[in-house]
């Protein structure tokens, strides 16, 4: 017995309004559907007339809105009093629990997605899409590798949706459910509720559609359900590993749909944005971690966020084993593990600042002052990045040594020159070569 969603009802009502205004009236809107039952729709009626009225001429026209809805034959007929089932409350969304459906995790929301240059544009175009769905990028394309918020990136804009508008059908699914139903279909029989499904949606949102690719029927049926959405501005939301023409084996027809609306990439998160999603993470546990801390999570765990995940996770046990003691740094390397290298602590700051200041022409007196030249300070943040790296100084103890800086501005050096070694192939070779020379000093 399947439940009548609130949006096959309206959809039936609509129908009747449309096809047979002679007939309608203001009232149908009181009307109980019962639910579903073997091709069987029994619809409610409190009042005597009512039910007399409708026996007598809205029979047929129910039943065909009813075919036209479900796209299945079934048939209405009319029963005094009131439905058994209750209706669903407001903000119950029937198609999100639909069997099979994916339920959106309360954490994957805006609110916590931290945005950074990896992944502005499709974090702005998920905004985007969730002000205007199928009005402004149609479909958007998400892609990036594992564990790069892509799926945190979908359901946050599932539930944007959900919140403005609650009476949309919204189907969420990842593609491997899209997959295992329509094989399913295709063994009972029941193509028929299979398209009626996926193609009476306002959005349609598909996680890692490059599974899609496996099998040719399979992408044949997701051409058609891509069309009929595309043509009635439903929005569609795709995400996949990797861009469009990249997916192995996908139709080349299937390919070019993609690339219609907008293609965002994700790329992995710079320092910066890392240390932010360690930091919202924590929040979200209702922890704070020292700065020197974040920076050391940040710098050790740099394939993805899942993995920072678990490095917090695990910094979280170490802290509850300990008595929930203050995470600090020494909690934080036994927890992950800090290789300490052999002969570390031989590199003092001296032998640092000397090479800095050959390395970039300036003297040590200038590294050590308030002046602000551009060479200068740049000679300082690499001084700041390499005790940073090469001794157990704390962050404090380092702007110490460089005019008296607070541990803030130490971070800061450290944080630009990390960006600038990643995004300057130059300038990482020149990095690492005074690092070497500061480790032989
Ligand atoms: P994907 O689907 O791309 O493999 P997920 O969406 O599952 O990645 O993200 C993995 C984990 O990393 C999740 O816990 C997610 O919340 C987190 N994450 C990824 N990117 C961000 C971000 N920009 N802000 C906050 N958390 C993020
Ligand atoms: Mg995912």
């Amino acid at each position: 017995m399947d439940p009548l969603s609130d949006a096959v009802w309206g959809e039936i009502l609509a129908h009747v309004r449309a096809h047979h205004p002679d007939i309608a009236r203001g009232w149908f809107g009181q009307l109980q559907p019962g639910p579903l039952a073997q091709g069987q729709l029994t619809v409610y009626v409190a009042d005597d007339a009512q039910l007399a009225y409708l026996s007598e001429h809205c029979t047929r026209p129910f039943t065909q809105a009813g075919q036209a809805a479900t796209g299945r034959l079934i048939s209405v007929d009319f029963a005094p009093g009131k439905s058994p089932t209750p209706r669903p409350r407001a903000g119950y969304n029937p198609l999100l629990m639909e069997e099979g459906s994916l339920q959106l995790s309360t954490d994957y929301t805006f609110e916590n997605f931290v945005v950074g240059p990896c992944n502005q544009l499709a974090h702005a175009s998920g905004v985007a899409v969730s002000d205007g769905p199928g009005h402004v990028y149609n479909p958007l394309f998400v892609h990036g590798s594992v564990g790069l918020g892509k799926t945190h990136l979908l359901q946050a804009i599932c539930q944007r949706i959900l919140e403005r508008a609650p009476t949309s059908r919204l189907l969420y699914l990842t593609c491997e459910t899209f997959v295992n139903q329509f094989v399913e279909a295709v063994e009972k029989g029941a193509l028929h509720e299979f398209r009626y499904r996926y193609r009476h949606v306002d959005l349609l949102v598909i996680d890692d559609i490059q599974f899609l690719a496996g099998s040719e029927r399979t992408q044949e049926e997701f051409f058609h359900t891509f069309n009929t959405l595309y043509q009635l501005h439903k929005q569609i939301i795709l995400s996949a590993d990797s861009p469009p023409s990249d997916i192995p084996s996908l139709e080349e027809r299937l390919v070019s749909r993609f690339n219609w609306g907008l293609v965002a990439r994700i790329d992995p998160p710079g320092l910066e944005t890392r240390m932010a999603i360690i930091q919202k993470k924590m929040r979200m546990r209702g922890m704070e971690l020292p700065d020197d801390v974040v920076l050391f999570i940040a710098s050790r765990i740099k394939a993805n966020s899942r993995e920072l995940e678990g490095a917090l996770t695990r910094l979280h046990g170490y802290a509850a084993v300990e008595g929930n003691r203050p995470i600090d740094l020494k909690l934080a390397q036994k927890a992950l593990g800090e290789p300490v290298a052999a002969g570390r602590r031989t590199v003092s700051v001296q032998a640092i600042m000397d090479v800095v200041a050959h390395g970039f022409g300036v003297k040590l007196s200038e590294l050590q002052g308030r002046r602000r030249n551009r060479t200068i300070a740049l000679a300082r943040q690499v001084c700041m990045y390499l005790a940073r790296h090469l001794t157990d100084l704390s962050l404090a103890e380092i702007g110490g040594f460089f005019g008296g800086r607070d541990h803030t501005t130490v971070l800061h050096g450290y944080h630009t020159i990390t960006e600038k070694r990643d995004a300057d192939a130059a300038f990482r070779a020149r990095l690492d070569e005074i690092e070497e020379a500061a480790r032989q000093a």
